[in-house]
């Protein structure tokens, strides 16, 4: 008999190594939330620098009222999928709000942002036709595409040119062709270059989907992400995004004007094969919408928060994923050993950041990932710079700008 899970052999090594250098970095447990930016770990009180809160609102008092209600009114589960017994009222209100919201006719409401993902891409693309995608896209594209059966070609990232150069050789190709970009691409924080991908758009002709996840509540003059922030919305024929992040909720959705977008209500298998979210999700996403919508300092805020982390690392000489300033703030590490023990020291200090590894990571790259919250406050920004800097300080080799 072959046992299955020898081939975990290496990968239960890697882990041990991680577990006899300190804590458990990639299972880490939350004793307590204390509030978007504080948490209880190992006992101790701790900035939490990496938790993509960006918007702060989980712990909005109307959030958690509307959450609230719904459990007694609507019970703890739908026990169902969005095609059976799983659709309820509110899922049709938060449908219609985010429509409102990103100003565009339909919109999907799905279990997750992981499932919006697959849903759209898997519900708008099948084999006949060519996926197109950013090299370092999110595991969750990359699952879509495999579940769509479309062809698959990958582009180099942010490249619009190399884009154009593969859709030039597959010009005479049958059926249809979709982009997928991500407005922030969640490890590096650096932004897909709309402009430039429009203009390929423009000459080669194809359907351009946008994920969203981190920058939908995050960029633009209304929140709708980075389409909506280069001015090129229009463009746009998908946008998806998830509840998981600047809506403080889970669940995650596909939007766009096509006069056909229902249909992928009736085609998309991550739609209709998993049970749709619950209904305390579903009313406190539904809250936190029309609060982003209400309170868009909150984004100038974020925006001044990143500046200030940004400007911090960069002072103490640190070499960042990106030069661009996004509320995604990576510093690049030299090896997995060094980037365990700076996560381990900076957590003993008091600061949680997320860490990335390979094969999680783009051209094998070793991050300490920080996420910024507009509710972090200018002390606690200070203090996570500060303790970066004690922790370099404390001969912890992590790269330094050149
Ligand atoms: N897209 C991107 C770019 C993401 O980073 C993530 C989550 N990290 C998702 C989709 C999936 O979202 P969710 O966590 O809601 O499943």
């Amino acid at each position: 008999m072959v046992d299955l899970l020898k081939k975990f052999e290496p990968l239960m090594a890697r882990y041990e190594a991680m577990l006899e250098a300190g804590s458990d970095a990639i299972g880490l447990v939350n004793e307590k939330i204390l509030s978007p930016t504080r948490g209880l770990i190992n006992g101790k009180e701790t900035i939490l620098a990496g938790t993509n809160n960006y918007m702060g609102v989980t712990f909005d008092k109307a959030c958690i009222a509307a959450g609230k209600k719904a459990l007694d009114e609507f019970g703890t589960g739908t026990t169902g999928s969005r095609i059976a017994n799983g659709t309820y009222g509110l899922h049709k209100e938060l449908e219609a709000e985010l429509a409102a919201f990103l100003d565009l006719e339909h919109c999907i409401v799905f279990s997750t942002g992981y499932a919006a993902n697959l849903g759209m891409i898997a519900g708008v693309a099948g084999p006949k036709d060519t996926i197109y995608l950013d090299a370092d896209s999110h595991s969750s594209i990359y699952d879509g595409c495999t579940l769509s059966g479309a062809r698959l070609v990958r582009f180099r990232h942010n490249d619009a040119d190399d884009l154009a150069k593969r859709l030039a050789r597959s010009k005479d190709s049958e059926g249809g062709k979709l982009v997928v970009l991500e407005g922030i691409y969640s490890m590096m924080g650096d932004r897909a270059p709309m402009a430039d991908f429009v203009e390929v758009k423009k000459q080669y002709g194809f359907q351009l989907m946008m994920d969203e996840a981190h920058s939908f509540g995050v960029l633009g003059p209304n929140g709708r992400g980075l389409a909506d922030e280069a001015g090129l919305y229009e463009h746009a024929d998908f946008v998806v995004g998830t509840f998981s992040k600047s809506v403080g909720a889970i669940g995650g959705f596909g939007a766009g004007n096509h006069p056909y977008f229902e249909a992928i209500r009736h085609h998309s298998r991550p739609y209709m094969f998993t049970a749709s979210p619950s209904p305390a999700s579903v009313a406190t996403a539904l809250e936190a919408i029309k609060l982003l919508a209400r309170e868009p300092e909150r984004r100038d805020r974020l925006q001044e928060n990143s500046t200030r982390l940004f400007n911090g690392f960069k002072a103490l000489g640190l070499e960042m994923g990106c030069d661009e300033v996004s509320p995604i703030i990576a510093v690049r590490c030299p090896d997995e050993p060094t980037t365990i023990a700076m996560w381990n020291a900076l957590l003993d200090a008091g600061v949680y950041v997320n860490i990335a590894l390979p094969p999680g990571t783009p051209n094998k790259i070793c991050l300490l990932r920080c996420s910024v919250s507009t509710a972090h406050s200018n002390d606690e920004i200070d203090r996570i710079t500060e303790l970066f800097g004690q922790v370099v300080a404390a001969g912890h080799g992590v790269a330094k700008a050149g």
